[in-house]
């Protein structure tokens, strides 16, 4: 009988099938030694061995005893210290802490390391789980890991696993023991400090590559491409237009006398007032007629949720209206006097985060709607809260300009003094994430009533201090972005579906370049060649799309399974690269357990989601000046900022930063918290 069966699961109907005689039976065991053969081994008195001497004497051939491995020694050395040791009295939140502490120690290293050394460990460093595991691994494990079990094995083998808490999430792979071998290599790179000039100082988010070059025009020219990958695009036959296309010109043909056009996502803590506050804008705007607006009035009533009649004109799906939050993103347009915005309203639950980041990949400008009523600012602000997180992530994935709606303040009066408590913790908070003071506006509103929205504002309580813009003009200020028109045509896919022609359609983001009705593209990893079939923006047909729009795009060529939500249509003559390993620089700003090597964490690179692992810990950086503090780090905490090279399991597209920005940036997620935000260097 198997020593670990489920006993909890266990159907003990089936335990006893045809096995009648249950109770009161004996078990008859052939391995093992009967009385009579065991004897002749045994010192017996009776026997006349009176004498120890005279047992050894009459048995020569006993087998000496092997010596144990100096391995054995030490870990039997650790064993009994271990055993030998007592815990020490501590108080109820002490022992707490060093319960828990251990357990992530343990998660870590496995049992090489004596329990003595573990707990006096973590009472030295007061429980502190970054210089814990950082003394341990360079100290302790430091000799044993040169000749025994890596601590990336330990750690896989103890399935740390990573948890996606969306549906959007791909199915979790957990790195296997051979992508975690081959990461345990000691790192051989060799980083060298630089002096640093004025112009190398980079501060926050603005974690630029190390050997960013002047101007890279064609991505994957610094990454080899492999031999059958350059026989299968030279095959590739492209028509002359598209190989000569000038793209410039062909934008300010269709596109020269229209209104300037961007993305700009509403992002915030859940309840925020997101959803109502832009409902009230649409329709503020006259995107929303009187009639439409009226049926939300009714049919809200009728479910005793009058106050979210606004919030309905965005959240479409009966679940979201029941439910009373945003789930997936909607799309919605209004006009300024000089530019047309689609408005993505991100979902707020910290459950529907990839939701979130695959709208705000598609984002230029961001507006963070922060609730002013106490408690609610502190609760979204605090950890935990979305406040912190989204502005993080929308920051990380490259958005720079930033509006901060401070809404609800109808709920306190108008109160001068609230608002300026709040815009002052959100400065320091959004300066430290690398937004620049420039670049970011605070609007005191009332996203219910409707102050300060689309017209200045009327009550008296908020004209009495606040002479600024409303909500309206500042998104019309706004700076247009650069759309990287003429690079090579890159697309993130973030949905496919079947149309109703032949072939199947694509939308996404076209990240650079231009598009047009039948070029050829290479599709995703696998490059597979494809042909576009047509295109549209808003459902209507168009012959061509450039960088920046958002599109649907019917392919053909093609099969539908060789694509996946999160993958790269690119340029044939200009591809992008593929890879499973690449270096990048991370900064680390949400671990509860320190990264260590073979840390599994979800990479979040667009719209894709991928299990991924931190192989090589390369070195640790200073988080302003980009000089490094400590080559080969054995922990990597919060705050700080690390060169690392990171492993998925499938191939994937990836571009460095300096060649691409749009798509040299990821996130990296684990179990539902975003713990980093990255760029890649080097593509392997
Ligand atoms: P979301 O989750 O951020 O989209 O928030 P909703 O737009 O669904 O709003 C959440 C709740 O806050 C709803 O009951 C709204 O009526 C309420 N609310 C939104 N904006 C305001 C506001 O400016 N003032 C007041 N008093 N309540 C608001």
């Amino acid at each position: 009988m198997s020593r670990h069966r489920i006993v909890r699961a266990m159907d003990y109907n089936d335990e006893y099938d045809n096995y009648d005689d249950v109770y009161g039976h004996s078990v008859d065991d052939d391995s093992c030694i009967s009385p009579t053969d065991a004897q002749q081994w045994l010192y017996d008195r009776a026997r006349g061995q009176h004498s120890m001497s005279a047992f050894i004497k009459n048995n020569k051939d006993i087998q000496e005893e092997e010596e144990m491995s100096e391995e054995v020694v030490t870990h039997e050395k650790d064993r009994r210290d271990s055993d030998n040791f007592q815990l020490p009295v501590l108080n109820d939140v002490d022992q707490a802490k060093l319960t828990s502490c251990i357990d992530e120690v343990r998660n870590v290293v496995g049992d090489q390391v004596s329990e003595r050394r573990v707990v006096e460990t973590c009472i030295n460093f007061d429980y502190d789980i970054t210089k814990i595991l950082d003394d341990i691994l360079n100290n302790e494990c430091d000799s044993k890991t040169k000749q025994h079990k890596p601590i990336s094995e330990i750690r896989t083998s103890k399935k740390l696993s990573v948890q996606p808490t969306s549906s959007v999430a791909p199915k979790l792979i957990t790195p296997d023991r051979e992508t975690i071998s081959s990461v345990q290599a000691p790192p051989t790179i060799k980083v060298t400090a630089q002096p640093l000039s004025e112009r190398d100082i980079r501060r926050g988010f603005e974690v630029n590559s190390p050997q960013v070059q002047s101007s890279p025009v064609v991505s994957g020219r610094n990454t080899p491409v492999d031999e059958e990958v350059n026989k299968s695009i030279s095959a590739v036959k492209i028509s002359k237009e598209q190989a000569q296309r000038d793209a410039r010109k062909l934008y300010s043909q269709e596109r020269g006398d229209q209104k300037a056009h961007f993305h700009m996502i509403v992002i915030g803590h859940v309840d925020a007032g997101k959803s109502t506050l832009m409902g009230h804008l649409l329709f503020d705007t006259g995107n929303v007629s009187q009639r439409v607006m009226h049926k939300h009035e009714q049919e809200s009533k009728k479910m005793g949720k009058q106050s979210f009649m606004y919030a309905w004109v965005l959240d479409e799906t009966g679940e979201e209206r029941s439910r009373g939050i945003t789930m997936d993103v909607g799309y919605s347009r209004i006009e300024t006097d000089t530019k047309i915005v689609t408005l993505l309203d991100a979902p707020g639950h910290k459950d529907f985060i990839p939701n979130m980041i695959s709208g705000a990949t598609q984002a230029d400008v961001a507006l963070l709607v922060v609730d002013a009523s106490r408690g609610e600012f502190e609760a979204g602000f605090e950890q935990g809260g979305q406040t912190r997180e989204h502005a993080l992530l929308v920051r990380s994935l490259g958005v720079n300009q930033l509006g901060v709606v401070i809404n609800k303040l109808d709920m306190v009066n108008w109160s001068k003094d609230r608002f300026d408590e709040i815009v002052g913790k959100l400065k320091t908070f959004l300066r430290q994430a690398g937004f620049k003071e420039s670049d970011v506006t605070f609007i005191p509103c009332s996203g219910l009533s409707g102050e300060n929205l689309a017209k200045p504002a009327v009550d008296p309580a908020l004209k009495a201090w606040y002479k600024g813009s409303h909500l309206l003009h500042v998104i019309d200020n706004f700076k247009l972005p650069v759309r990287s028109i003429d690079r090579p045509f890159r697309m993130s896919v973030s949905d496919i579906y079947k149309g109703t022609g032949s072939g199947f359609c694509i939308s996404g983001r076209i990240e650079t370049g231009v598009l047009s009705v039948n070029d050829r593209v290479l599709v995703g990893a696998s490059r597979e060649q494809a042909q576009v079939k047509g295109i549209q923006i808003d459902e209507l047909s168009q012959t061509n799309a450039f960088a920046g729009d958002q599109v649907s795009v019917t392919l053909s060529g093609v099969d539908m399974s060789t694509l996946s939500v999160g993958c790269i249509i690119c340029d044939p003559q200009n591809p992008i690269p593929v890879t499973t390993r690449f270096q990048a620089r991370i900064l680390v700003f949400n671990v509860t357990v320190p990264i260590t090597i073979g840390y599994p964490v979800l990479l979040h690179h667009q719209c894709l989601i991928e299990p991924a692992v931190l192989s090589k810990l390369q070195a640790q950086l200073h988080k302003s000046t980009g000089e490094i503090i400590k080559k080969k780090p054995r922990v990597l905490g919060n705050n700080s900022c690390a060169l690392v090279e990171l492993e998925t399991t499938r191939p994937i597209c990836i571009e460095r930063y300096a060649d691409f920005k749009e798509l040299g940036r990821f996130m990296l997620r684990v179990g539902g918290v975003t713990i980093a935000a990255g760029m890649v260097t080097k593509v392997r």
